[in-house]
Order: structure tokens, then C-alpha cells, then sequence
């Protein structure tokens, strides 16, 4: 935590070391260009945790460089706004430290710009002296089960945190929320975060930025069994302590386990290593006080289950094999299988990377960009690195981790870039003119302060930290462009 706030600007240090009285982050860049002899122009593809640590590092690292964030949306932070529960608002508080950095004289932030429509890789390299891919993963994966994409009570669990954060467009997705079993497939956070939206009391949802749609469909909610399935077992549980000490809170939820699902597990947890083991423990305590499950008509249930694997889906049910673990603790598919009801399904297991565009040497099979310690590799069998064009966050990685992860990776990242830099790895002799916008509808970081004074005003009024707006248009016009 300490390396995290040795980065931590004060806004009051910046303004005297660039002693810039100016209004808008434009001029004061304006002023930084013409004081400084070489500039380094550094441009940030995706203004997400990865991008916004990695400008943090490189700002504070060379002075004479000058960092531009291009994103796609409007808005900025990435999955800080448009995954994080809406419950967690703590978690949100980094967008602190990320307006801090934004509002460096030497940034500038270009929303509503997006690589492989609007820009291409090509056109920012020829203008920046490096370019870091930080776009993170907007896919997600698939089951690979026959009517997985066509039946109608199956979605990614990805479009359903879209939808409930209010990220453009999946307004649109409209659950079904009218039967009353839910099958989670996958045992991430994610998933829990999920279950958690579905078993939560309205009333405490409505204190949160949940979008209004969302809230009202929640409200009309029949959903009473949520089923988390995983294929493999309780001491392989992707889900961390403090998501399921959440749900073991729920009020009037009933946290309801399998005992057979433990058969063994209580032997084992002294070999365990620390927090692997107080999740376990955590998990046997919770089994050990289980009451006999009770039918949902006076609360609602949330329902882990383990060694289960994706056979098939039905209507409003879903096909598990029952599966054993291997010494290596893979799940392997025994020839018995478990049906369970499921009037909607989400698959809940990973998001994906996609190639924004077709010069970038993307892997699809491990949905990443091929890359080393965050260079990235020129196409071909080589190890060869592409000069000046990096990758960090879940577009590096892969989309694990937190945001912690994230930072410490971006931060890796923005080192290699200032080491290169030094070891003239990376050109800068010339000159390299930036982003130009021409007539494109831009949102500069002004635009966004507008947007997010408008959503904080909208949910002052409704009790909520804000509303936020949903419509690109919408969102564009009360940025003013
Ligand atoms: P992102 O956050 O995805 O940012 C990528 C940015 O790039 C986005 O703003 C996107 O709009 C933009 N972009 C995409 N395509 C383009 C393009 N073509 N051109 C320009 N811009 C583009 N971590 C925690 O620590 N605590 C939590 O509670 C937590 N909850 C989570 C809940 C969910 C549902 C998910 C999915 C993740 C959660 N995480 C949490 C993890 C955390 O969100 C990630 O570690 C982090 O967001 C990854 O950062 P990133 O910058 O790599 O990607």
C-alpha cells in the first residue's frame, strides 16, 4: 500500500512545480510544449486502471514527458465503472488517485475515440514515441455447449454486470428475472458479485449507483435460488473470503452447501496455506451451523455447489457432469450426470481480450497480445519486440487479478518504458506531433467533469452517489460536443 501512495500525487505540489493557474488541462499542456525542449510524447490506449497507473508512473518518472489517454467511451476508469459492484463503493475510491493523475498539466484525455475505428495502431505510433495498449477484455468466454448462443435464459454474466453499471448499449439486455432459479456457472468473484445483486435486499441497492432500469427490474424480481456451480472442489473455490463472508451477511438469504461436496476437506486444512485456509475453515464453519435446507418461501438461497461440469442446456434446466479431481486437481467428467433447474443462466467463466485492431500481434487462443514483461512481439516465430509499442493490465495478462495486480503490472510496465527510454530502446531524437482529433466529438477531461456533475446532481436526488447516464449521445451532448 505504501508503494501505491508514494505515487499518489498532491494536486497542490503539481500546480507549484508547473505553476499553472490555467483552467483547462489543454492550455496547461499548451504551456508544457512550448517550455520543453525534447518532449517524449507518450500515448495510453484505455483509460482504465492499467492506463491511469501506468500515467501516473510515467509522469512522475520523466519529466519531460507528456502523456495522452485515447478511450473508447466518453467516460473514463474502465471496469472501476462498469464491473465493480455497485455495493462496493470503496473499491470505486481509486477513481480518486485516477482524476488526480488526469488532472496533470502534462495529461490530456481523449474519450469517445476508439483504436481500430476512430485511430488506428499505425497512426498513433507514427505520432507518439510509445504507445501502451492497456484496452483490457470486453469479451467473454463460452461453454462451448450446443444452443449456448441461441437459447434465449442464457447470458454472460459480463453483459449482466454491464447492465446493472450501466455501461452504453446494454440497457438493451433486459434478464429475465421471472423464474425463480438462477444458475451461475463459474465460482469467481464475479459470479458472487453476481448472486449478491440477484439475493440483495432492494432497498439496500438503491442507496448504490445502480442504474435505475436495473433497480426497477430487480424490484420485480421472482428469483429466490441462486445455484453458484463449479467443476471443481471447495478447495479449489475461485471466490475469495471477504465475497463469501458477504453472502453469509445477506439478510434473509440462506447460505445452503452440499455436505458431500466437504467429504475430506476438514483433514486437509492444516496443510493448507493461509488464506486458502481461512476460506475453507470459513466454508466448514458455514456447513457445520446449516440448518436443514428450508423450502425458499420465507427468504431466498444461495446455493454453491461443486464438482459439477457444463453438459447441456434444457429449458429452465441445465445438464452438469458430475466430475472427480485428479492429483493435479484438474476436474475430469465422470459418465453421471445432475440436472438443475435453471430459469436463467449466466455464464460466469472469464473475460476475453479481442484484437482492436489488425496491427496489433494478438494470441486469440490465450486472448492476450503476445508480449515480454509488457513489449510487445513483433508477428512471426521471433522473440523480437515491436520498438516503442507496449501492453499492460488485462490486455498483458490476461483479465486476472485486481486492481492491485493491475497497478503493480502497470507500473512493471511504465518502468520498462522509462528504461528504454534511457537506453534509447525508443527513438525520440524527432519530433512526433501527438493526437490530432480534427472533427471528431471529443471528450476532454473537462467534458467528463461535466457528465460527472450531472450524475452526481441526479443521485443526490434520489439518495444514490449518482445516475449515471447510459446514453452515449446523451452523454456526449452534456459534455458540450
Ligand atoms: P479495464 O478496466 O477494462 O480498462 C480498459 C479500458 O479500455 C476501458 O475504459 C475501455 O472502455 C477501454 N477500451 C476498450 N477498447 C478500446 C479501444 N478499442 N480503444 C480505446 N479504448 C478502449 N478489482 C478489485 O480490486 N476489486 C473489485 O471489487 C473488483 N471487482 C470486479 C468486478 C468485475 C465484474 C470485474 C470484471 C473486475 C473486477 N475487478 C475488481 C478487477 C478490476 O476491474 C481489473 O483488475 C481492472 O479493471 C483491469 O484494468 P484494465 O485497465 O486492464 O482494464
Amino acid at each position: 500500500m505504501s508503494f501505491t501512495r508514494s505515487f499518489v500525487y498532491s494536486r497542490h505540489k503539481l500546480l507549484n512545480i508547473y505553476s499553472c493557474n490555467l483552467s483547462t488541462s489543454a492550455i496547461k499542456y499548451q504551456n508544457v510544449q512550448q517550455s520543453t525542449a525534447a518532449v517524449k510524447r507518450i500515448c495510453i490506449v484505455g483509460a482504465g486502471p492499467a492506463g491511469f497507473y501506468a500515467a501516473q508512473y510515467l509522469l512522475k518518472q520523466l519529466s519531460d514527458c507528456t502523456v495522452d489517454i485515447v478511450e473508447k467511451l466518453p467516460v473514463p476508469f474502465g471496469l472501476v465503472r462498469f464491473g465493480v459492484a455497485p455495493d462496493h463503493p470503496e473499491v470505486k475510491n481509486v477513481i480518486n488517485t485516477f482524476t488526480k493523475t488526469a488532472e496533470h498539466p502534462r495529461l490530456r484525455f481523449f474519450g469517445n475515440v476508439t483504436l481500430g475505428e476512430d485511430v488506428s495502431l499505425q497512426e498513433l505510433r507514427d505520432r507518439y514515441h510509445a504507445v501502451l495498449l492497456t484496452y483490457g477484455a470486453d469479451q467473454d468466454r463460452e461453454l462451448q455447449l450446443d444452443n449456448e448462443r441461441q437459447a434465449p435464459h442464457v447470458i454472460s454474466a459480463r453483459k449482466f454486470v454491464a447492465w446493472y453499471n450501466g455501461l452504453p448499449g446494454a440497457e438493451q439486455l433486459q434478464p429475465d428475472l421471472s423464474g425463480r432459479d438462477v444458475t451461475i456457472v463459474g465460482q469467481g468473484n464475479v459470479a458472487v458479485d453476481v448472486a449478491r445483486m440477484l439475493l440483495s435486499p432492494i432497498d439496500t441497492l438503491k442507496l448504490t449507483d445502480t442504474t435505475e432500469y436495473a433497480l426497477e427490474a430487480l424490484a420485480r424480481s421472482k428469483v429466490e435460488r441462486v445455484h453458484l456451480v463449479g467443476r471443481r472442489g471447495p478447495l479449489q473455490a475461485a471466490f475469495t473470503i471477504k465475497e463469501l463472508r458477504e453472502m453469509l451477511k445477506l439478510p434473509n438469504v440462506e447460505t445452503c452447501w452440499r455436505a458431500a461436496d466437504f467429504t475430506g476437506i476438514a483433514e486437509q486444512v492444516d496443510k493448507l496455506q493461509r488464506p486458502r485456509r481461512r476460506l475453507t475453515e470459513l466454508m466448514l464453519k458455514s456447513l457445520g451451523e446449516q440448518r436443514k435446507p428450508r423450502a425458499a418461501a420465507n427468504g431466498k438461497q444461495f446455493l454453491p455447489i461443486f464438482l459439477r461440469a457444463p453438459k447441456a442446456i434444457a429449458a429452465n434446466e441445465m445438464e452438469f457432469s458430475i466430475t472427480e479431481l485428479q492429483e493435479n486437481e484438474a476436474a475430469v467428467a465422470t459418465e453421471a450426470s445432475e440436472r438443475l433447474p435453471a430459469d436463467l443462466i449466466l455464464r460466469s467463466i472469464g473475460y476475453k481480450s479481442s484484437c482492436a485492431d489488425a496491427g496489433i500481434n494478438f494470441d486469440p487462443k490465450r486472448g492476450h497480445v503476445c508480449n515480454r514483461q509488457g513489449r510487445v512481439l513483433k508477428p512471426g516465430e521471433s522473440d523480437a519486440v515491436e520498438p516503442g509499442l507496449y501492453v499492460a493490465g488485462w490486455l498483458c495478462t490476461g483479465p486476472t487479478g485486481v486492481i492491485l495486480t493491475t497497478m503493480n503490472g502497470a507500473f512493471a510496465v511504465a518502468k520498462t518504458i522509462c528504461d528504454d527510454i534511457a537506453n534509447k530502446a525508443v527513438d525520440t531524437a524527432s519530433a512526433k506531433p501527438g493526437f490530432e482529433p480534427g472533427s471528431r466529438r471529443i471528450v476532454n477531461w473537462e467534458g467528463w467533469r461535466r457528465i460527472d456533475q450531472h450524475e452526481s446532481e441526479a443521485g443526490k436526488a434520489k439518495g444514490k452517489p449518482r445516475e449515471k447516464i447510459v446514453s452515449t449521445e446523451q452523454m456526449l451532448r452534456i459534455a458540450g460536443v
